[in-house]
């Protein structure tokens, strides 16, 4: 299973970065994870759309906002005999509203599934689990866990710190956590909010006992090493999501697309 980093600020996105979205490829399945504002120029429309399979976290904007980009280039591709199968799309059902809004869509070669509390999907040779976690009153959100054999990789999606027990027995013993952590300590909010401190990512890691945690979803002003240094002071195996970058899971290893860099932890 190879992860490749598309999106990683929130709530817009700055040059050389975009919005939360995740690709996620073994050799018979391709998932994207979201797909917030911007993300989708990181995406290689022209060669990877065929076969492609979009889960939608949360109908928060910055990770759907880019899903109108793919249905209209499905359909172009479409029409010019460039892709042959529809591109699914598996969709929270709330909020209503904005799940009509995308299923009206007319321009678009695309095939519509809802996602649910529980719910066990296979795609090539990926198994894909949901859990919903705590977020928003008003708009259901899922965490995403990622298995192929014995890889595992859990994506939290955007989540509430009262939730901390739950994710972590959904992610327990995960490869890779791929967490958000929009806050950090010293921005004085409340231990609980909507969204998680990089300390407060770094002490799910740590229950869930994974290999590896790699934090997301930043502001866009914000040094990063910020985040790094919060949530190491509790999980050292801890690394922070970059545009263009890829993990191996079957090496081990992180790198960075178009570089001739490689990063061997
Ligand atoms: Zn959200
Ligand atoms: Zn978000």
């Amino acid at each position: 299973m190879k992860l490749t980093i598309l999106g990683t600020m929130s709530p817009y996105s700055k040059p050389n970065s975009a919005c939360p979205a995740y690709l996620i490829e073994t050799d018979k399945a391709r998932i994207l994870l979201d797909c917030g504002s911007g993300s989708h120029r990181f995406f290689d429309m022209q060669n990877k759309l065929e076969g492609l399979n979009i889960v939608i976290s949360h109908l928060h904007r910055d990770h759907y906002n880019d899903l109108f980009n793919y249905q209209y280039s499905s359909f172009v591709l479409h029409r010019q005999n460039k892709i042959s199968k529809p591109i699914n799309i598996y969709l929270p059902t709330l909020p209503q509203q904005i799940v009509q809004d995308i299923k009206q869509e007319c321009h678009a070669f695309c095939c519509y599934y809802p996602i649910s509390q529980h719910q066990e999907l296979e795609i090539g040779d990926l198994k894909i689990n949901f859990m919903k976690t705590e977020h928003s009153r008003e708009v259901d959100t899922y965490a995403i866990k990622i298995t192929e054999g014995d890889q595992v990789l859990t994506y939290t999606a955007d989540m509430s710190f009262s939730a901390k027990d739950k994710i972590s027995e959904f992610a327990k013993n995960s490869n890779i956590l791929l967490c958000e952590a929009s806050l950090l300590q010293n921005y004085g909010f409340p231990e609980i909010n909507s969204h998680l401190t990089a300390k407060q990512a770094g002490i799910i890691a740590k229950q869930a006992n994974v290999d590896k945690l790699i934090l997301t979803h930043f502001w866009p002003e914000e040094d990063l090493e910020n985040y790094l240094r919060e949530a190491k002071s509790v999980f050292g195996n801890t690394i922070i999501a970059k545009e263009n970058m890829i993990v191996d899971l079957n090496k081990k290893m992180e790198f960075f697309k178009n570089e001739n860099r490689f990063l061997c932890r």
